[in-house]
């Protein structure tokens, strides 16, 4: 068995893992990337099914950093540029349907006015008591108020989240949800039309799919990854870590990068004072299901949108339409559903069958003759929980594993609910903290 040295071990070719290979490359550093998949892109990447492209549903590219943007815009892609049309259906009573604004602040104008009149009120008072919270279901119902809370915000994320809404920590509220002041808010439900999260109201989008975009910053570092190498081990010895794949390769290195989800490195690794599991850290694994119509159809109510969030009895929480990212693609639809419950009992047709009858059922789809294609994909580790007490664990296990030169960087290594923008600003910040730390321990 021969032995593959090198200074750099870089886990996982997601984005994160190519960025980091991308920069490596760029600093003339001695590097490989494993990959356990046949493709590169890891959340990013877009699937195939007959003529049929879609995502891991929504791969929207913004940012509020100009930075992370104009490294996406100066990519020699061929991008679309979109307005967000973001919309939340509801199936009132007596089947009424409504589609409304997103964020859910912004509809409430479109409301029935006993909803619209709870909405407000419990706004109002939750801004008069200012009541401190510690967690995500406190904060719904102290910032945003019982009427929100109950319309939208409680149904759609235990929908999602799949835990109790008190096992969630603030770090969610300050990474993705910006309520808007009390002044605007009322403003928007009884006067103009207002738009949220401004950075958020303009994307852009490879016309080839997401992979473009990791097959793009591939381009130059082609010979350094290694497809179809599933991590399998990590050993440590003496100053060099040992690492074997799944197909019997073994390599040495003196540091590891990880971006591969943080609990199953856990699984991989042995080094004293770390677990193999912690229970702070959970996650949620996410059912795609597409479905692409016959050239000439189109979806009902949602066909314009971008993508639709669902509170109800669907059995899906999102709805993403591929043809509004892309005027190259075809009608598709990509239907997200959490990993959860009965669903657990079900097998991938099963799923896939139930999503095309709460399609039919909530009047999305006309009929089944309109369906071209159908397909299903599992995808674990979508959404890592920002459980109460998550950072302290972290920090432990960061500063453990630091010690021994292996590193976590990523949405699913380093254990963050972060986007793509997020991904290029943490690896431009972190690489050359590491590399100097690696340089003067
Ligand atoms: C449903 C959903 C919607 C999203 N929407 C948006 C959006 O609209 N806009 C946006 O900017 N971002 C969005 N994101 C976030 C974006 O997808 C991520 O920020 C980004 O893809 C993270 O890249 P990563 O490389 O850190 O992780 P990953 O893509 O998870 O990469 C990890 C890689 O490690 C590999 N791996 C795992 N185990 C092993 C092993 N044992 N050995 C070797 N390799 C292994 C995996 O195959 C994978 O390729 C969304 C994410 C999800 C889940």
């Amino acid at each position: 068995m021969s032995i593959e040295p090198m200074k750099i071990a870089v886990l996982g070719a997601g984005l994160t893992g190519l960025e980091l290979g991308r920069k490596l490359g760029e600093l003339g550093e001695d590097f490989i990337i494993l990959e356990k998949e046949p493709q590169v892109g890891g959340l990013c990447r877009t699937n195939k099914t007959g003529e049929y492209y879609w995502d891991f549903a929504v791969h929207a590219i913004y940012s509020r950093s100009k930075e992370a943007m104009d490294f996406f815009n100066s990519l020699p892609l061929e991008y679309q540029h979109s307005d967000r049309n973001v919309k939340i259906f509801i199936f009132g009573k007596s089947k009424k349907r409504y589609c409304i604004e997103y964020p859910f602040e912004n509809g409430v104008r479109e409301l029935p006015l006993k909803e619209k009149l709870e909405c407000v009120l419990g706004y109002l008072a939750g801004r008069i008591t200012k009541r401190k919270a510690n967690n995500l279901e406190e904060w719904i119902d102290n910032s945003l108020g019982f009427g929100i809370a109950k319309y939208f915000m409680v149904p759609y994320n235990s929908k999602i989240w799949n835990c109790n809404l008190s096992d969630i920590s603030l770090d969610l509220v300050s990474a993705k949800i910006e309520p808007a002041s009390a002044i605007k808010f009322i403003k928007s439900v009884f006067w103009e039309k207002t738009v949220g999260r401004k950075y958020q109201s303009k994307f852009i989008y490879p016309r080839k799919g997401i992979q473009a975009l990791c097959d793009y910053i591939t381009k130059d570092i082609k010979n350094n990854i290694r497809l179809c190498s599933s991590v399998e081990r990590l050993t440590r010895q003496g100053s060099k870590w040992t690492i074997a794949v799944s197909d019997g390769g073994v390599f040495e290195a003196d540091m590891i990068i990880s971006t591969i989800p943080l609990v199953e490195l856990l699984k991989k690794v042995d080094i004293s004072g770390i677990e193999k599991e912690y229970k702070e850290l959970k996650w949620n694994n996410t059912f795609f299901i597409m479905v692409g119509l016959k050239k000439g159809s189109k979806f009902n109510l949602i066909n314009d949108c971008h993508w639709v969030f669902f509170k109800g009895d669907e059995i899906f929480y999102r709805i993403t339409l591929m043809h509004n990212f892309s005027n190259e693609f075809l009608p598709t639809l990509v239907a997200e559903v959490t990993e959860k419950g009965d669903i657990l009992d079900k097998t991938k047709d099963e799923i896939k069958n139930a999503v095309v009858k709460d399609l039919l059922r909530i009047g999305i789809l006309g009929s089944l003759n309109e369906i071209a294609e159908t397909d299903i994909k599992r995808v674990g580790y979508t959404y890592a929980i920002p459980s109460v007490g998550l950072n302290d664990i972290k920090i432990k296990i960061k500063n453990l594993l630091e010690k021994h030169n292996l590193f976590l960087v990523g949405r699913n290594g380093n254990w963050d609910y972060i986007n793509m923008d997020g991904v290029y600003l943490k690896v431009r910040d972190s690489l050359p903290e590491i590399l100097k730390k690696v340089a003067h321990p």
